[in-house]
């Protein structure tokens, strides 16, 4: 019967990171694979999220208000829109704006889920590689962007860690016809804000998550800041009570605790240090809460299977199109974890 699967879903799809239940051995294992805050939520999201459980048995509301009024209250008064994590939004919005043919232009390498949704859409994919150096090459995003429904840029890119400016992301907002959607997955650890933009230009949706700073990630909730013409016709495309109560609530409750995120913060930024002055690879600027590092001459595969060997979880770059096979992906966790890796990597 497999005939009947459409065929953009016959191979390809997400590359997940490896579990720590897929070693073997049951002792600690770094988990420095998949972004996450290693901190357990805010005591205020947990507490939130145990009270709206209670009352489960009803729908959710479908404007989820409590955490729209919260992400109000803690940005300003911008439109937002919600979703199932980010890559919830990514795909609710490629299916408000994309019909199938429409070109939607991504500055690749990146983060995987932006071409999946697309081509689910029936959209032509453009890959727009960026430069030796991974900055994004802005000139040809522009080029390809004349006639694409959405440009689509990470920063802080996912692998490679860097940001573009404010001003470069300003040009391209210029220079394209469509959409540009900015994904700010990692933001909060870059001391960049992409924000004002958001007041001038129509044609600029920013996502944001939960998942990171946050330590909301097996909640899965994200959002967007969105141009006010935008939001009714997201709504409509989007499946009817996308967020649950209890993400939102906890959500909500997680915008109060900002020690909570500040805590993380100060942790990526001297680790990132840290891991550039001990480790005896290239390490990759980054403004995210991990960084990529250039394993040559080892292969990403090889030092990912050495280095679980050694209970440390990383990320393999090999499924980001468009990169060489040396490199890693290590997220910043907590001091042991981040000791334990530089020690391993170090001693391969
Ligand atoms: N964008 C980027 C760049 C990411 O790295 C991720 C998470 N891996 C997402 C979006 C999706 O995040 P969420 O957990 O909110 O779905």
């Amino acid at each position: 019967m497999e005939h009947l699967v459409r065929s953009c879903y016959k191979q390809g799809g997400y590359v997940f990171a490896k579990k720590a239940a897929n070693l073997a051995g049951d002792g600690r294992v770094a988990r420095l694979a998949s972004n996450e805050n290693p901190e357990a939520p805010s005591p205020a999201a947990i507490a939130a999220a145990q009270e709206a459980v209670r009352t489960a048995n009803r729908y959710p509301d479908e404007r989820v208000d409590v955490l729209v009024s919260a992400l109000r209250a803690y940005y300003g008064n911008y439109h937002f829109v919600t979703g199932v994590g980010m890559d919830g939004v990514i795909e609710t919005l490629i299916r408000t704006l994309v019909d199938p043919g429409d070109k939607v232009a991504v500055s690749t390498p990146t983060f995987s889920f932006y071409g999946i949704a697309a081509q689910a859409q029936g959209a032509n994919v453009i890959a727009v590689r960026r430069q030796p150096d991974f900055s994004v090459d802005t000139a040809a995003l522009i080029r390809e962007g004349k006639d694409a429904k959405i440009v689509v840029l990470c920063t802080p890119n996912n692998p490679t860690g860097n940001l573009t400016s404010f001003e470069d992301v300003q040009t391209i907002l210029e220079g394209i016809c469509g959409m540009l959607f900015l994904d700010n997955a990692y933001v909060e650890f870059s001391g960049t804000d992409y924000l004002p933009l958001m007041r001038k230009y129509e044609n600029l949706v920013i996502g944001r998550t939960f998942s990171k700073v946050h330590s909301l990630a097996g909640l899965r909730i994200g959002y967007a800041f969105v141009p006010a013409w935008l939001q009714p016709f997201y709504l409509r495309a989007g499946t009817p009570f996308t967020v649950n109560t209890i993400s939102a609530a906890a959500a909500a409750a997680a915008l109060t605790d900002k020690a909570h995120a500040d805590r993380y913060i100060g942790q990526v930024v001297t680790w990132r240090k840290q891991f550039s002055a001990d480790l005896k690879y290239p390490v990759l600027p980054s403004g995210a809460n991990f960084v990529m590092v250039d394993v040559t001459p080892f292969t990403c595969d090889e030092v990912v299977e050495r280095l679980a060997a050694k209970g440390v979880l990383v990320r393999s770059c090999r499924s980001f199109t468009g990169l060489a096979d040396h490199y890693i992906r290590v997220s910043i966790g907590e001091d042991w974890e981040n000791e334990r890796f530089i020690k391993e990597l170090n001693a391969l």
